[in-house]
């Protein structure tokens, strides 16, 4: 259990004591001046990945996507790395779970032509 004295000695935004454990000089590793750089970034990258995210679920439809969504969700990716809205990495990470999206939806179509072939057959044999 810690006690006060082990604790970060600064107040937070509401003005409550930092419920952190002290690092140094009586300061937590988000409250220490010689870290506010790396703080101020980490904070930045969270908002980013929030932001991010929330855009991506509001923007993305819940159900499969068929190939010619794909394809055209895939348009603007491509357009958005044009424009630099987006980086190449992000396009690379969505061209990769593209590309799985399309072999599954190969996959499961192949599977119901054989399915339906057997079937064909059973019933020609009957
Ligand atoms: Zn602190």
């Amino acid at each position: 259990m810690s006690t006060p004295a082990d604790l970060c000695q600064t107040t937070n935004k509401v003005g409550e004591p930092c419920s952190a454990r002290a690092w140094r000089d009586g300061l937590c590793i988000w409250h220490h001046p010689s870290r506010a750089q790396e703080v101020a970034a980490a904070r930045r990258r969270g908002g980013q990945a929030r932001s991010n995210k929330a855009r991506a679920l509001k923007a993305l439809p819940a159900e499969l996507m068929t190939n010619e969504q794909l394809h055209s969700y895939l348009g603007i990716v491509f357009t958005w790395v044009i424009v630099g809205k987006i980086e190449p990495g992000v396009a690379n990470a969505a061209a990769g779970v593209a590309r799985v999206m399309a072999e599954l939806s190969r996959a499961t179509e192949l599977e119901q032509r054989i399915i339906a072939l057997e079937t064909e057959r059973e019933r020609r044999r009957a």
